[in-house]
């Protein structure tokens, strides 16, 4: 029988003082590996402006292993991600930082847990050495976003992680421009675990995650998986209509039991008040509707199905919204995983 194939895939962005020391960690990490599987290492060169195209050249040069590819400009890291998942054909692909925070060795921790079973594989940070208010800002982002996403996102885990061919295939079709890829392997669903490893500084150079692509990247958390900001304007509305309706239940009760005056002003001002709080009803029905084309355009599966038996068709070709969906294979059980034997590398 044919070893399955591992695929490590790297987003690269300005790394040229990390990429060799990477792939020396890499080194023995693979000749572990390669006792059990073949292996592929795929770069992704996300518009580097150092020499990092070059060194990923010439490390290709030397190792069949390796697949590169440069993208025209920087599209983020996000997009490297999205590019190094549509070349990977392993049936485990895993994902790591060029920076060696993620330190190489977990990989095999990783791959023990797959064996077991385990669909995805989480590399969970239990100390993390980056500035004061990076560690502050994150803590606070991922409470906010644990509380109010739609999906369990889990916590203190970044893009490091193992994901099997058949969670790859469930989220392969989705192409969402402002991807969250954290966000969409927890969407699947899929049996996960977790390795603990220390998150150590970067080894060298400056990150590429400045604050603005790091608030993007946020933004896109929330707004892709969860509806609660469109809920907001009901909350202020029905906040605004009780406290609305009871003040005119007051002036009104004052005005008749005790005949005291109130002024047309005071009338009205509460009168607006409530109206407003009308207002805010409608702004977040029209939400609502835009939420809903927001989720449809998104084109997500309805549906992902871990194993099927004995079903005369393949039911998953029919619960996908466009052909371009359906010609793939949206859902994928370990029994149908893809035959790597034609990419084998030792
Ligand atoms: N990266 C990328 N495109 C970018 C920014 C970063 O491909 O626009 C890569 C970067 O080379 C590294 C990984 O994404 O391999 C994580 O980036 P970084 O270390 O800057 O993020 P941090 O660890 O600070 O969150
Ligand atoms: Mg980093």
């Amino acid at each position: 029988m044919s070893k399955k194939l591992i695929s490590i895939v790297v987003p690269i962005f300005n790394e040229e003082e990390n990429i060799f020391a990477l792939y020396q960690a890499l080194q023995s990490v693979f000749k572990e590996i390669a006792l059990s599987y073949n292996y592929e290492l795929i770069l992704v060169d996300d518009g580097s402006k150092d020499k990092s195209w070059q060194l990923m050249k010439e490390l290709a040069a030397f190792n069949s292993c390796i697949k590169i590819l440069s993208f025209s400009r920087n599209f983020g890291h996000q997009m490297a991600l999205t590019a190094g998942y549509d070349a990977a054909r392993g049936d485990a692909i895993i994902t790591i930082d060029a920076d060696l925070q993620d330190p190489p060795s977990v990989i095999l921790a990783m791959i023990k847990e797959w064996q077991k079973g385990f669909y995805i594989v989480y590399a969970r940070r239990i100390t993390r050495k980056d500035s004061l208010l990076k560690k502050f800002v994150a803590n606070v982002y991922y409470r906010i976003l644990h509380l109010i996403a739609d999906v369990a996102i889990p916590r203190n885990v970044g893009d490091f992680r193992l994901i099997d061919r058949a969670v790859l295939n469930g989220v392969q079709s989705i192409r969402e421009t402002t991807c969250y890829w954290r966000g969409m392997i927890a969407w699947t669903g899929f049996a996960h675990t977790f390795v603990d490893f220390k998150r150590e500084q970067r080894a060298g150079g400056i990150p590429g995650y400045t604050w603005k692509k790091s608030f993007k990247l946020g933004i896109d958390g929330i707004t892709g998986f969860s509806s609660f900001p469109l809920e907001i304007a009901a909350y202020v509305g029905f906040f605004v209509i009780i406290t609305g309706s009871l003040m005119l239940a007051y002036i009104t009760y004052d005005a008749v039991i005790n005949a005291i005056y109130y002024p047309l002003f005071k009338w009205l001002t509460t009168i607006v008040y409530i109206f407003m709080g009308v207002q805010f009803l409608l702004m977040w029905l029209i939400g609502e509707y835009i939420g809903r084309i927001y989720m449809q355009q998104k084109q997500r599966p309805l549906y992902l199905i871990k194993e099927e038996k004995g079903l005369e068709k393949k039911i998953h070709e029919d619960n996908a919204y466009s052909p371009k969906n359906s010609a793939r294979d949206i859902c994928c059980s370990s029994a149908d995983r893809p035959n790597t034997s034609s990419s084998t590398f030792e």
